[in-house]
């Protein structure tokens, strides 16, 4: 087990305070309650005991984006954690997601939702899930392509008594414009709004991640997925090829 005295938990435990209070200023800015933010922590590329760190500093939202990596660092499961997918679900993989996540962000197809929908029938269970819209339209980016496409797959996926949809998640636009990072978090908003209307079910706005959860909670984020301001810097991914 892990002591409060921990290094890395004391590390995480302050740059979660520190995280804290920047999304209560922001939620301030924008007239809202800090209590509205969830902050999820992404733990892809770190190890299981920076997830059990970051668990023992308090969080209790676990986000992971790569199925494979997270079967291998969720066994054996954390107790008292609430694991989501952020990253691509390949259909081929749903019956793994359907059993080591409780919800998963990243629905970019109808026919994801129904994979998982037959997965979920034969063990019996449910999952939460958000539809996730591309709306910086940059073609390396997951997600519905807009509007319009996400709408005709919602209807889909409301038919599938598996699968409660719980609203939008989004990626802005990698930029220094903090105006075009805004209007990304601005479209899947009023998109989330119109939507919500009608949907009671409708109450989760996943947007922002380390380098633009400000804005977004400005914006009306009630989930900010966060690994960077967390756990510090990834890893670079290994040069392609030696150096002489
Ligand atoms: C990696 C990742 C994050 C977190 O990124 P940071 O910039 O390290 O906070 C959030 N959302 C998704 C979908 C990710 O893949």
């Amino acid at each position: 087990m892990m002591g409060v005295t921990d290094p890395v938990v004391a590390l995480i435990r302050r740059r979660l305070r520190h995280t804290r209070e920047l999304v209560a200023a922001a939620a301030a800015r924008a007239g809202r309650s800090a209590d509205a933010v969830r902050i999820m922590a992404v733990t892809k590329t770190r190890p299981r005991a920076e997830l059990d760190a970051a668990l023992a500093a308090g969080l209790d939202l676990i986000g992971e984006n790569r199925v494979q990596e997270a079967a291998a660092k969720l066994d054996p499961p954390p107790a008292h954690a609430e694991l989501h997918l952020i990253g691509h679900l390949q259909r081929n993989k749903a019956r793994h997601a359907a059993r080591l996540f409780h919800a998963v962000q990243s629905i970019d197809k109808a026919a994801t939702a129904q994979a998982l929908q037959q997965a979920l029938a034969a063990t019996g269970g449910t999952m939460d899930v958000l539809l996730e819209l591309n709306t910086s339209g940059e073609p390396a980016k997951h997600g519905f392509a807009g509007p319009e496409e996400l709408r005709r797959a919602l209807e889909a996926i409301e038919a599938l008594d598996r699968l409660r949809i719980r609203g939008l998640m989004t990626m802005a636009v990698w930029s220094a414009d903090a105006g075009a990072v805004r209007g990304c978090f601005r479209t899947l908003r009023r998109l989330f709004e119109e939507l919500a209307r009608d949907r009671p079910a409708f109450d989760t706005l996943s947007m922002g991640m380390s380098g633009d959860f400000e804005i977004a909670v400005e914006e009306g984020a009630t989930l900010v997925r966060l690994g960077t301001a967390l756990f510090g810097p990834r890893a670079a991914a290994p040069p392609a090829q030696a150096r002489t």
